[in-house]
């Protein structure tokens, strides 16, 4: 058989000799503790559980779906966007619940991207912006993230020769997997610069609910105009751990929601209606597990700093998201840490290199590892050594 020529385009897993090493020491019967999953390990919600089993036993919702998702929906995240962030939302036009926020992410490339277009994806950054600009067949262009500027992309410097041929602007914040976050004054930039070279915006927001110390993540539309120029993609994976469940939704501009809408009626059936029914229930039922559980991953994200610097790997405390954002330690490059933690300790973490070239030089750890296991790995991270350095000065 002879498959397409955009298979090809699908790289190679980065991470196969990483993985191979887990598996093998895991076959020997060692125990990896890994800091490589970002993926909530609390439990959903026990009152959204409860509505979700109710609807399973209602035979209407065996039936399919509506594409557009039931209209209660629509209205319970126009709802929730109000309460929330002050932005008012026409659920009849500026909603659409997806089967999860990638689904949708992955999906609005083919609503733009012609063969020979951009798109502007930050670097390093969740893969499916750069793929489904790709298969889409046309080409990323990356938007270096540097901690010196935050982690927020420069828009100053692009070449006119790739606005032209732009279409779509992707930005993520509190962001993966830098753990930055952006305030008014970077997405007003961006709405700025999005309508003066006619760029639509798609904004990735699923951790706006993660985070930390008193602070309130916001939400792109509250940039004025907005919703001229842009969506924001939202999921409820993160805020109530359902990504089980995959349901998520994308909001704003209402001709970019209406392209989407039309794609995806020729592509899926929706959504299965008892989890719509769980996401109503999560929506607009009581919000305090998301209290509870930014309390748990605090907690963690202390502790995680506080053994990184201690062995000498930097990292900063990042005020939203699940992920520490760690500087790889003198003498070696993002894979090699990797490797020689699993080594070393029999600790797991994702390199950075696996979000992009300026993702080099940095690991990813997650916070989304429990109690016993998580004292465990941490004490193991504390008698890593940095071996290279100790030759070096020898
Ligand atoms: C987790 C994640 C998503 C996907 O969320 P789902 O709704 O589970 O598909 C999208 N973007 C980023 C940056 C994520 O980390």
């Amino acid at each position: 058989m002879q498959f397409s020529r955009r298979m090809d385009k699908l790289a190679p897993y980065l991470f196969v000799e990483i993985n191979k090493k887990i598996a093998e020491k895991r076959a020997k019967g060692e125990e990896v503790i890994s800091f490589a999953i970002g993926d909530p390990d609390i439990p959903t919600p026990p009152h959204i559980i409860e509505r979700l089993c109710q609807a399973a036993h209602d035979p209407v919702n065996h039936r399919y779906p509506e594409t557009f998702g039931l209209p209660a929906l629509r209205q319970a995240i126009a709802d929730w966007y109000n309460k929330r962030f002050g932005v008012s939302l026409d659920p009849e036009k500026e909603v659409l619940p997806l089967l999860g926020a990638k689904e949708g992410i992955a999906h609005i490339s083919f609503c733009f991207i012609d063969p020979g277009d951009n798109a502007l994806v930050p670097d390093p950054g969740y893969p499916v912006y750069g793929i489904s600009t790709t298969l889409a067949g046309g080409k990323p262009y990356y938007l270096p993230l540097k901690e010196n500027n935050n982690f927020l992309p420069s828009l100053n410097n692009i070449p006119d020769f790739v606005l032209q041929k732009t279409k779509l602007l992707w930005i993520n914040y509190p962001n993966n997997p830098t753990g930055a976050t952006a305030e008014l004054g970077f997405f007003s930039r961006v709405v700025e610069f999005a309508k003066k070279y006619n760029i639509a915006v798609c904004h990735d927001g699923p951790y706006t609910e993660v985070a930390f110390d008193g602070y309130k993540p916001m939400s792109f539309l509250q940039a004025p105009d907005a919703k001229d120029i842009g969506v924001e993609f939202h999921s409820l994976s993160k805020t109530y751990n359902m990504t089980g469940w995959r349901i998520g939704m994308v909001v704003g501009n209402a001709q970019m929601i209406d392209a989407l809408n039309r794609l995806k009626s020729n592509l899926d059936s929706g959504i299965p209606q008892a989890i719509q029914y769980a996401a109503i229930e999560a929506l607009s039922g009581p919000q305090d597990s998301i209290e509870a559980h930014n309390k748990i991953y605090q907690q963690r994200r202390d502790l995680v700093v506080e053994v990184l610097n201690k062995i000498g790997v930097q990292a900063r405390a990042p005020k939203a998201s699940l992920y520490i954002w760690a500087k790889v330690p003198e003498g070696y490059n993002a894979l090699e840490f990797t490797a020689d933690l699993l080594d070393q300790v029999n600790v797991a973490v994702t390199p950075g290199i696996g979000y992009g070239r300026n993702g080099e030089g940095y690991v990813r750890l997650s916070l989304t590892i429990a109690d016993p296991l998580l004292v465990k790995g941490l004490s193991r991270l504390a008698g890593w050594r940095n071996t290279r350095r100790l030759t070096l000065k020898k």
